[in-house]
């Protein structure tokens, strides 16, 4: 390989314009929970115009229901498949072969009034570009395609097979990607360019979890004859933060997010309940998302979470007038991960890293969940997430710098490079 970096990295920035016409086709598709087709088949197109091997597959709920990882899924999987583009060497496979992910799949946009410009109306100020998935994680999938496509237009090709992969569902189950590993994709390493600038290395399991509560009614004229659903589902909540709080605590803490101010979040993200405000409510559902720390399965930290439930019901004055029970029968089941700092994957990428910044990455324990687990637990693929910073992720005026995104291409395509090997096309 003769490619040398200051020629790569110009390459990179003279394609400015095409990584801002990318990300804004991408941030201009809706593609929330249900809604990922249209934005799938833009990468299908781009991928078959990169000369890349096309796999498009939608996923099999039956099949992955078979798997332990499996998350239970929320709708329908129906014309919302992952999109795979293939490279396979020309020129002979002398290199290590890698995988590139990413999600297509964007939040909720929450209040759009609080949005200075409308979240799916990509708009460009002062060398950022604003709009919902811009940095979570559109960004990341415009700079692994931009950099397979940049090395190929200097008359390279990987001396390895390249996977890109966009898939859907990483916000809610993950699904997406254990369907990628059930169709049987490996390699040697895999990146996901997550909207981190550091290299991501460890993560928290997460649970969505759904609290149900029945109560007493009652005319509210007498509301003290009644027992409320909300007013018990309020209370169980709490004492489910309490055992958060036990987790964050000392104690409890793991290792490696010892640094953390507070790693374990539980939070209360959605209720519902009552019937209308002349009755003591007879129902509610509160839905939660849990963390917990990396060595616990899922079901070990929803029996936790049972235990101090039934613990706080046995406390509470009159709670025998109450039912509850709390599932996880849709979304997230994901256990965390730890990496070993050594390993090949994380020592080229830092290398490839300083090369491009003059200064090594740092390395971070996320207090979320990202589709890097199934690679590291259940794909024998070492993962981490790294990929182009962005801001206000999950938030209103989400946005990534377009300096920023092209610096994640560079690295991205050097460390293809270092990795695969190059060929002369
Ligand atoms: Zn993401």
């Amino acid at each position: 390989m003769t490619l040398e970096l200051h020629e790569l990295a110009s390459a990179v920035r003279a394609r400015r314009d095409a990584h801002v016409r990318m990300l804004s086709a991408l941030v201009a598709f809706p593609s929330l929970l249900g809604q990922e087709s249209d934005a799938q088949r833009y990468m299908a197109r781009t991928f078959t115009g990169m000369g890349l091997e096309l796999d498009e597959f939608e996923i099999d709920d039956d099949a992955l229901r078979q798997h332990p990882a499996y998350a239970p899924s929320l709708t329908s999987y129906a014309g919302r498949p992952n999109v795979v583009g293939i490279h396979r060497p020309r020129n002979g496979t002398t290199g290590r072969s890698l995988i590139l992910n990413g999600h297509i799949d964007v939040v909720p946009v929450g209040d759009e009034r609080l949005w200075s410009s409308p979240p799916f109306s990509p708009v460009v100020r002062d060398g950022r570009l604003y709009g919902r998935g811009a940095a979570d994680m559109k960004a990341g999938i415009v700079a692994y395609t931009l950099a397979m496509r940049t090395l190929f237009e200097l008359g390279f090709e990987p001396a390895a097979p390249v996977y890109l992969q966009s898939v859907i569902e990483e916000e809610c189950t993950g699904n997406g990607a254990l369907g990628c590993l059930m169709r049987g994709y490996r390699a040697e390493a895999a990146i996901i360019p997550e909207p981190s600038d550091t290299i991501r290395d460890a993560q928290l399991g997460v649970m969505w979890l759904t609290l149900h509560v029945q109560g007493v009614p009652a005319h509210a004229a007498v509301a003290p004859d009644g027992s409320s659903a909300i007013d018990f589902a309020g209370y169980l909540v709490g004492a489910m933060k309490g055992l958060a709080e036990q987790w964050n605590g000392s104690a409890c803490r793991h290792a490696r997010f010892a640094d953390h101010a507070h790693p374990i979040n539980f939070n209360l993200g959605e209720l519902r309940g009552g019937e209308w405000p002349s009755s003591v409510p007879t129902q509610c559902e509160a839905r939660i998302r849990v963390s917990f720390y990396p060595g616990t399965t899922p079901e070990q930290a929803l029996a936790e979470i049972r235990a101090t439930l039934a613990d706080a019901h046995r406390q509470r004055p009159g709670g025998a007038l109450f039912n509850w029970s709390i599932d996880n029968a849709g979304g997230f089941r994901a256990e965390g991960f730890v990496l070993d700092p050594g390993i090949p994957l994380i020592e080229t990428l830092s290398l490839c890293h300083r090369d491009v910044h003059g200064v090594a990455p740092e390395r971070f324990a996320f207090t979320g969940t990202t589709d890097a687990r199934y690679f590291n637990l259940y794909g024998a693929t070492p993962a981490v997430c790294y990929g182009p910073p962005g801001e206000n992720i999950h938030g209103v005026d989400e946005y990534v710098a377009i300096d920023d995104m092209l610096n994640a291409t560079t690295v991205i395509a050097w460390f293809i490079a270092r990795w695969c090997g190059l060929n002369r096309r």
